[in-house]
């Protein structure tokens, strides 16, 4: 007898039940067993489940079956707190759709140029999925219009707020007609949330799912004391000492892992990255080779690891602390599965201390600290591991030719043991890591700002309606750092001032570099020191 929920008890069209079925998905995921049926029945829901628990399609199918594609306007509304995620949601739903092409779903986020949206949005979409600030532009030049708009969705609602969008939010919301359904994701409950769902919603039904187990008992996980120039060399001696056949290392941006994956690949390993930014058809091809073992290692963001579902990931490691503590959870939760033996072991700079005791007292675990391996660690055990082989091939036989080879060589004037070691060197130092150049750091030395951090420049100021929630927004949403790292904001007329801890300063300079702000460009640059 199975008393689980499925997907045909929900009275779906054919069209979404078989792209349910061509997406993998077996039965329900606890939330969406809860939300969907509420959901269909109209009512506003807030919902609260962890990451990784299939939120989006539990908005997106019931939003899905609602829409009348005969009608050429926006009929559904979905917030979200960054680019990354507004594409990820944009292609859940399009997997969603992939039966009903008449259906048309647009993401808009910023750092994408406006034309193709407008021109998009010009042909008439039925679904909207966007970031606040983005969705705000097109309202404020009427390239969007909601008041057909029956459906809104807050999803990560949580991060939303902490990214300072609350005033966007609420101005969108007024664009949309009192009679719209209103559903709230969050995998956190803080009180603002909780202010949100009273003040937009109407007798909302509240579900939750509790945390399943939190942590992978068959992982064994621990940390690494590591300043962040350290952190390469680092993750080489612990690839190299562990020897996985397949891990996963988490970054917390996209940038990161572009970066870092440049310069595993540039030391031989069989690396690929992962993020939100690729098309599927890069993803499935990167998913292919790991599954197949063509590739080692698979570096990765958060947003682009969730629904990976590999067997055998025998390592994960956490090349930066995660930013949000249900994350770690979920980074090591992809090894260790199905009974079989993991490890974790998450490099913790100084800076992030805090986070790894907030992650063990979440947790309820105790994560234990284990030195950098050393470069003779590291020898020691290749060459344990090699004389394993050696002796495997021993006992397969069919040496004579060699032997006979080497004696008449030798003459007798090297040892066994010498000849055997020299092979050995040079096997390793073929496999070992050739120098690779140093990363050409920027120096922000005197930006003027408070120490610890760093001061830059950006051209946008009162005059373009610059407001410090916009350059919060922009800058978190692109870079993926945490609202309330950003320090200092100053704005003037035509430019303004924001500081940003150092050890985000590199990642947001080059990011930000390419981005807008309020759709212009942000002509970013480190600051002057002040005089004075
Ligand atoms: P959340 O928003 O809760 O963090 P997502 O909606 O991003 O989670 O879903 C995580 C992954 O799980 C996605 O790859 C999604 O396609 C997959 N998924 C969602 N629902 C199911 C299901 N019922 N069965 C299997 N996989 C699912
Ligand atoms: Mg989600």
């Amino acid at each position: 007898m199975n008393s689980r929920k499925q997907f045909s008890d929900f009275n779906l069209s054919k069209e979404v039940g078989k792209a349910i079925e061509d997406m993998g998905f077996e039965e329900p995921s606890p939330i969406q067993a809860l939300a969907i049926p509420l959901i269909q029945a109209g009512r506003d829901v807030t919902a609260q489940a962890q990451t990784g628990t299939g939120k989006t399609a539990a908005f997106g199918i019931p939003i899905i079956e609602k829409i009348d594609p005969s009608r050429r306007n926006v009929q559904a509304i979905v917030l979200c707190p960054t680019r990354e995620l507004a594409i990820q949601i944009a292609e859940e739903f399009s997997n969603l759709l992939v039966h009903m092409p008449r259906i048309i779903v647009l993401p808009v986020y910023g750092g994408q140029p406006i034309d193709r949206q407008l021109r998009a949005l010009r042909q008439g979409v039925h679904i909207v999925i966007g970031t606040p600030g983005r969705i705000m532009d097109h309202l404020e030049r009427r390239t969007l219009v909601l008041s057909d708009v029956a459906t809104v969705v807050l999803d990560e609602a949580d991060q939303m707020l902490d990214m300072g969008f609350r005033d966007d939010i609420e101005l969108i919301l007024k664009q949309v007609p009192q009679t719209r359904q209103t559903l709230l994701f969050s995998a956190t409950m803080p009180q603002p949330i909780i202010d949100i769902s009273k003040r937009f919603q109407n007798k909302p039904e509240f579900v939750r799912v509790q945390y399943a187990e939190l942590t992978v008992p068959q992982t064994e996980q621990s940390y690494i004391e590591v300043k962040d120039r350290e952190k390469l060399d680092a993750l080489c001696r612990v690839i190299d000492l562990s020897d996985p056949q397949l891990a996963i290392i988490f970054c917390n941006t996209k940038r990161r892992v572009e970066e870092l994956a440049g310069k595993v690949k540039a030391r031989g390993y069989r690396a690929e990255e992962l993020h939100g930014d690729m098309k599927q058809s890069q993803r499935d091809r990167v998913m292919g080779g790991f599954r197949k073992g063509q590739i080692d290692i698979l570096i990765a963001t958060d947003v682009a690891a969730r629904g990976i579902d590999v067997e055998d990931v025998d390592m994960v490691i956490n090349f930066d602390v995660p930013q949000d503590v249900e994350y770690y959870v979920h980074r090591i939760g992809r090894t260790g599965r199905a009974g079989k033996s993991g490890k974790a072991v998450t490099f913790v700079a100084p800076r992030d201390f805090t986070k790894l005791r907030e992650i063990e007292h979440y947790a309820k675990i105790k994560i234990p600290k284990i030195p950098i391996p050393s470069q003779s660690d590291v020898a020691k055990n290749r060459t344990l591991s090699m004389m394993e082989k050696v002796r495997e091939t021993i006992r397969e036989g069919g040496l004579e030719i060699y032997i006979r080879i080497v004696e008449d060589e030798t003459e007798g004037d090297l040892t066994s043991i010498e000849i055997a070691a020299a092979l050995i060197k040079l096997q390793m130092d073929q496999g070992s890591t050739e120098s690779v150049e140093k990363r050409d750091e920027i120096a922000f030395d005197d930006t003027g700002a408070e120490a610890g951090m760093v001061r830059f420049f950006l051209g946008v100021g009162r005059d373009h309606k610059v407001q410090p929630k916009d350059i919060v927004g922009a800058i978190a949403g692109e870079t993926g750092i945490p609202g309330k790292a950003i320090g200092a904001i100053r704005i003037l007329d035509s430019y303004s001032f924001v500081e940003i801890p150092k050890e985000y300063a590199s990642d947001v300079y080059t990011i930000m570099k390419e981005r807008t702000i309020r759709n212009q460009p942000t002509k970013i640059e480190p600051a002057q020191g002040r005089r004075t």
